[in-house]
């Protein structure tokens, strides 16, 4: 008895460790991933050479050759798959092949006319693999078969003796467990389709800046990371702006805080009006922007700074017939040369921002 429970133990932390675990149960319930391909070979390796071995038991060779052909193939199969090969249509091999087993059993009465009970299981197959509507007409299409089968039987294909309540039972309860595991399976669909939604809103929110909409520091930075920073000879320099509003204390003291935020909403748009699509931008903290401007060159970049500044200072933000008017000061600092390390660039742009302060505001420091 321990021995079992151990090796019970065992088998489950080796099914949650491979397939049922936090990090890929949404791949499972979303139908998308190889996942409960997976989980149903590896079922499908353990229950089947057991069946096979009780129609050898019972003396029937034929169900038993069929049935360990089935489990070499889900065996191939799942060595494939372990192996991360990809196989060509291995829902389809792999349902054709439950299919016709299915068939088979229910056609022939399996052991002791049990053979249409291995329908239940199908049915849950395609419905985790095929999804809630798909997996509902599949089924719908196997019901349609069996009672056609049992009906009229063509081709003499029905070997079993069922009864009339055996079929008819057969045939609702099949219908009803199709009817919930649609409902549930449709479901777990919506409940996939709004974590997913809530997942994305989640990790937009936190490359957001919540007032201005614009991107955050921590947007800046990773883009900073994976964008290309090298200096190459076409003059592909990337470049950075460290832009801060200047007296902008003063806009809060005379106009409140309020109308400051909308002064800073403003600014952000402006900004990020007058610079190119493939340009970056983000808040970097307080009243101050950072922007990236990629495939630049510095003479370039010195103008799209000036455009920038002088568009500020021309366009007041205007709060209940209230002109609000700000200017800017910018500091430059490119990735050139020795400059590649991200900190050391962010660094020298702040001090030119400083060196644009020191030299009256509303100025551009390269
Ligand atoms: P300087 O030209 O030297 O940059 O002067 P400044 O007044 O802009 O500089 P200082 O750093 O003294 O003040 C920055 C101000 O920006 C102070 C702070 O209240 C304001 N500020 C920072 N973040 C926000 C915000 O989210 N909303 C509002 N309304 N104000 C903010
Ligand atoms: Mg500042
Ligand atoms: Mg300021």
């Amino acid at each position: 008895m321990p021995l079992i429970i151990s090796w019970l133990r065992r088998f489950q932390h080796r099914l949650s460790m491979l397939y049922l675990n936090e990090n890929n149960v949404v791949a499972l319930i979303s139908h998308k991933s190889h996942h409960s391909i997976l989980l149903v070979l590896f079922f499908a390796v353990i229950i089947l050479p057991i069946m096979a071995f009780s129609a050898w038991s019972s003396g029937n060779i034929e169900r038993c050759i069929i049935l360990l052909a089935v489990f070499g193939i889900c065996a191939l199969v799942l060595i494939y798959e372990k192996q991360n090969k990809q196989i060509k249509h291995i829902k389809e091999i792999l349902v054709i092949t439950i299919f016709s087993l299915s068939v088979y059993l229910l056609v022939s009465g399996g052991l002791e006319n049990t053979g249409a009970l291995w329908c239940y299981p199908l049915s849950i197959v395609l419905f985790m693999f095929y999804g809630a509507r798909t997996g509902l007409q599949l089924n719908l299409f196997i019901i349609t078969l069996a009672t056609i089968v049992f009906i009229f039987n063509p081709f003499d294909v029905l070997t079993a003796t069922y009864s009339y309540a055996e079929k008819t039972r057969f045939l609702f309860s099949f219908f009803l467990l199709n009817l919930f595991t649609f409902i549930i399976t449709f479901a777990e669909e919506l409940l996939v389709k709004s974590l997913n939604k809530t997942r994305e809103a989640l990790q937009k929110a936190n490359i957001t800046d919540e007032l201005t909409g614009l991107g955050n520091r921590k947007f800046i930075k990773e883009a900073l990371q994976s964008i290309d920073r090298r200096y190459d000879s076409n003059n592909e320099l990337v470049v950075v702006m460290m832009i801060d509003v200047d007296k902008f204390k003063e806009v809060n003291d005379t106009y409140g805080h309020h109308v400051g935020d909308l002064s800073l909403i403003h600014i952000g748009q402006n900004i990020k009006n007058k610079i190119r699509k493939t340009d970056l931008i983000a808040r970097w903290g307080g009243e101050e922007f950072l922007v990236v401007l990629t495939n630049t060159e510095r003479q370039k970049a010195i103008e799209i700074a000036r455009i920038v500044c002088k568009h500020i200072e021309n366009t007041p933000c205007i709060y209940n017939d209230i002109k609000i008017a700000t200017t800017i000061s910018i500091g430059l600092a490119s990735f050139e040369g020795e400059n590649k390390d991200i900190e050391q660039v962010i660094q020298h742009a702040d001090a030119n921002l400083y060196a644009a302060k020191e030299a009256g505001r509303n100025k551009v420091v390269y």
